[in-house]
């Protein structure tokens, strides 16, 4: 994949200020910035080759390497960029962007140089079959960390008893060059005063006690789509702990857990019921209710039905996750043997065997009854 010109990208001239280029990347960063754009991975790229474009062009020696020599000139820049940055080398490189931009608007802050990140969150969700057929909202109330509203998240008394730090001037990070006999070598670390923050705090928030994050609670309403299985994960992003003194918002996790059905057995999209008819039921044949995820089916059972047979319900199992179509449910046919006979019954049946209709008579070359029940899971 070619790159694009890092000027076309930020839409400024070769001959912008730094100030214009900075506009520029706040512009595009804001347009493309994940947070307004969940889910999106072209506004995901976007938001990328601008961060990668700006890490070029406000650098003043990798901007005239990138004017006399392209993308070449750059390959091998330094942090590591060139080839894949992902979205928190943004953030942390670049944070400082977006502190005070009123980021928090939608994210509930991002930004001020931070690189903490709060902690996800695991639930569990218990579903039953009708559920999963259906698709479920399930409200659910979680304990988690949210930002501190007295001090705004920033762990600083009345959101303002703060300073820049002196040793990073607000970038959360530090550059040192040193001399090795390759050259000089460039090296970033985290700001070691401020610990990444870009600020000192003069007075902690009395409320948070300086954590920018206090305990809370939340109801969350979570929309569980049809077809989900036991031990799958959903992932709501952002919705996890707040970060300490405002950084990205951990995940919440959602782990679902499938309640057994007390009837039917689950096999991938289809359900499987075993029903039970009696002897005479099986030779005079019947009608029979089955469950399902839809309520009771009525089914005809044919006179001489072995026991063995399978009825196939087409589209009455469980939907498909990623929408390809509905499983069946399948209908296992047995026949109840009687055990504790009384003298009479035991007669009529005797008298039943001396017929020759009740003389087995398999079907010559049947396959085995496993290989069938095998093919037709298949
Ligand atoms: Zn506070
Ligand atoms: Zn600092």
């Amino acid at each position: 994949m070619s790159k694009r010109d890092y000027y076309v990208i930020l839409g400024v001239s070769k001959s912008a200020t730094q100030e214009e280029i900075k506009k520029a990347y706040r512009q595009q960063a804001l347009k493309y910035h994940p947070d307004k754009n969940p889910g999106d991975p072209e506004a995901e790229e976007r938001f990328k080759e601008a961060a990668e474009a700006y890490e070029v062009l406000s650098d003043p020696e990798k901007r005239s390497r990138y004017d006399r020599f392209g993308h070449a000139g750059v390959g091998g820049a330094s942090s590591g960029f060139g080839g894949g940055m992902n979205i928190e080398d943004i953030f942390e490189h670049f944070g400082d962007i977006f502190g005070g931009f009123g980021f928090g608007g939608f994210s509930g802050g991002r930004g001020g140089g931070s690189h903490s990140r709060g902690s996800n969150i695991r639930v569990r969700v218990k579903l039953n079959l009708q559920e999963i057929a259906h698709g479920a909202k399930k409200k659910i109330k979680i304990t988690k960390d949210i930002p501190c509203e007295a001090c705004h998240g920033t762990g600083a008394k009345d959101g303002s008893a703060y300073h820049t730090c002196p040793t990073c001037h607000g970038r959360g990070e530090v550059t040192h060059i040193t001399n090795t006999f390759l050259g000089r070598m460039q090296t970033t670390s985290v700001c070691p005063t401020c610990h990444g923050q870009g600020r000192i705090i003069s007075e902690k928030c009395p409320v948070c006690h300086g954590e920018g994050v206090v305990k809370g609670e939340e109801i969350i309403e979570i929309n569980i789509p049809a077809g989900v299985e036991d031990g799958m994960q959903l992932s709501l992003n952002s919705r996890g702990n707040a970060a300490r003194r405002g950084g990205l918002k951990g995940d919440l996790i959602v782990l679902i857990e499938e309640e057994k059905h007390p009837d039917l057995i689950r096999d991938g999209k289809n359900l499987i019921y075993p029903l039970y008819i009696s002897i005479p039921q099986a030779a005079l044949g019947t009608h029979a209710e089955v469950p399902s995820v839809d309520g009771k089916i009525k089914v005809r059972i044919d006179p001489g039905t072995q026991p063995g047979k399978i009825l196939r319900i087409r589209g009455k199992g469980l939907p498909d996750i990623h929408g390809y179509g509905r499983g069946d449910l399948l209908i296992y046919v047995n026949v109840w043997i009687p055990k504790n006979l009384s003298r009479e019954e035991k007669r009529i049946l005797e008298k039943l065997d001396q017929s020759e209709e009740f003389q087995p008579k398999p079907p010559k070359h049947d396959k085995s009854f496993f290989e069938r029940v095998k093919n037709f899971f298949e």
